[in-house]
């Protein structure tokens, strides 16, 4: 993964919008769970908001449907992970028509936590950048809330753009969460760098006195969840910072919160970032899940004719390369990159031992690749602890994926 064109990207502010697609193809997936109870048929017809699928399981959390019209049929499209995945196909009737939502409380704090948590869960409130469902996060018991707003993968700039034009909202859900769920502190992580960011932050906080505003520094990785709670709490954890009675949702996730709050509205939009030199103009668009990215990119403008291009979903450095844009917006898709294909030629590895110096969790991922078929091997080598940050990939001058070797290794042992 060699990027030379960089340069040529522009950092983006505003947002656009696209609500409008012919149709939408919600994928019966969650994460990367594809064990989802189906709940409509060909023929129904469904609202916007209306629950089409259920996860099973432990992580349970509700699909819902993105516009309203009629399911004419059920379709197999690509989703961030790169695999083709079954989708129920519906047919936008343009009226945006809703059931008749549940009475929500004019004033936010007033939800019991149970009240709170059952709201998220069948809002289908996930991480905008994991897809974690996020009730299961305060079902415990939490001191600490840390926002963050920190932007580790280059040039995508949704979550900033969000924060910009909805402070207000964000910061009266942070603070109503923290009353439902009596927790004592919060800190929002922007990058010391933003500083037009930090400046709105100082204009809006005022009387939010137990939320405050902590900047870490510029290195790739800084916002990655561990080393979040590291720098701004000085504590590890095993799995999940709830170990440590500590919550990290990330700035686009809050934002869906106030509007399960304050709304009762799903989760069935959210803003990502189309950008590369395959595209004329770079945009933060507001698109509605289940849309095709190839009719956003149409909408757009189309794609350059370049003789060859190449489509990232989810960022540069931790994203998935895609052979074309029949990508399906999914809540954890956070940008597409449409890029023209650079000479990604794969060389032989000359062992300099670079993946392995740069990893941040300390693996040696030319290792991993070469055990991949030996499981007594690859425990030894940990690889289940990769944070799949892309680094080793990035590093690497004979431009071995490196990266999905190991991810590969740490599938295989997680099916152990
Ligand atoms: S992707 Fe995984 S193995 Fe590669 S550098 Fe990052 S953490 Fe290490
Ligand atoms: S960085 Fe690339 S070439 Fe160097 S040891 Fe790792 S895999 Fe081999």
């Amino acid at each position: 993964m060699k990027f030379r064109n960089l340069k040529k990207i522009k950092e983006l502010k505003t947002i656009t919008t696209f609500l409008k697609p012919k149709k939408v193809y919600i994928p019966l997936i969650s994460q990367d769970d594809k064990n989802i109870t189906l709940l409509v048929k060909k023929g129904d017809y469904v609202f916007k908001g209306s629950i089409i699928g259920k996860r099973k399981g432990n992580l349970r959390i509700s699909i819902h449907s993105s516009v309203s019209g009629i399911v004419v049929g059920f379709s197999e499209h690509t989703y961030l992970n790169g695999q083709k995945v079954k989708c129920v196909e519906i047919e936008n009737d343009y009226k945006e028509k809703e059931e008749t939502r549940k009475s929500t409380k004019r004033i936010l704090n007033k939800y019991t936590k149970d009240e709170f948590i059952n709201l998220l869960r069948d809002c289908g409130i996930v991480g905008l950048d994991s897809g974690f469902p996020t009730y299961i996060k305060y079902q415990n018991n939490i001191n600490t809330l840390i926002v963050n707003s920190v932007n580790d993968e280059p040039y995508v700039t949704c979550n900033q753009s969000l924060f910009r034009t909805k402070c207000e909202e964000i910061l009266e859900a942070i603070d109503s969460i923290m009353d439902i769920c009596s927790i004592e502190e919060c800190f929002i992580a922007i990058k010391k760098e933003n500083v037009e960011l930090k400046k709105i932050l100082d204009n809006h906080i005022g009387t939010y006195l137990k939320i405050k505003v902590v900047e870490v520094c510029n290195d790739y990785a800084s916002g990655w969840e561990r080393n979040l709670v590291k720098k701004i709490k000085h504590e590890t954890y095993k799995k999940y910072p709830t170990e440590k009675s500590i919550v990290v949702n990330n700035v686009s996730t809050i934002y869906a919160i106030y509007e399960a709050l304050k709304y009762n509205k799903a989760l069935t939009d959210r803003i990502i970032t189309i950008t590369g030199d395959g595209i004329s103009k770079s945009q933060n668009i507001l698109v509605k899940n289940g849309t095709l990215v190839s009719e956003i990119i149409e909408s757009i403008g189309g794609i350059k004719k370049y003789k060859k291009i190449n489509f990232i979903a989810g960022g540069l450095m931790m994203g998935n390369s895609l052979p074309s844009d029949d990508l399906v917006v999914t809540s954890n898709l956070n940008s597409v990159f449409v890029m023209k294909e650079c000479d990604n030629s794969i060389e032989e590895c000359i062992r300099c031992g670079k993946c392995v110096e740069v990893c941040p969790v300390k693996l040696s991922p030319i290792l991993i690749k070469d055990n991949i078929n030996n499981a007594k091997k690859l425990e030894k080598l940990k690889a289940n602890r990769c944070i799949n940050c892309g680094l080793c990939s990035y590093i690497c001058p004979a431009k071995i994926n490196v990266r999905d070797y190991v991810k590969e290794a740490k599938k295989k042992q997680e099916r152990i």
